[in-house]
């Protein structure tokens, strides 16, 4: 089952959620301010167990990135 990183966009608090597909719709609120304006950022399986080499899953480092 996949964790999912989200931040609370109101307070700023960071959680982790274990994110079901069915559930896809509907966002987790904030355990800390119950607000529902969260934004779900990379998988921590992802972001932190693959491959260290591919920079977040772009094969350009994060300074040659053009800003998009
Ligand atoms: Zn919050």
């Amino acid at each position: 089952m996949p964790i999912y990183e989200f931040a609370c966009k109101k307070c700023g608090h960071n959680f982790e959620v274990l994110y079901r597909a069915s559930d896809g719709t509907s966002m987790p609120f904030c355990p800390a301010c119950k607000s529902k304006k969260t934004e779900k950022l990379m998988s921590i399986f992802g972001g932190k167990f693959g491959n260290a080499s591919a920079g977040g899953g772009k094969s350009c480092s994060a300074t040659s990135c053009p800003p998009s």
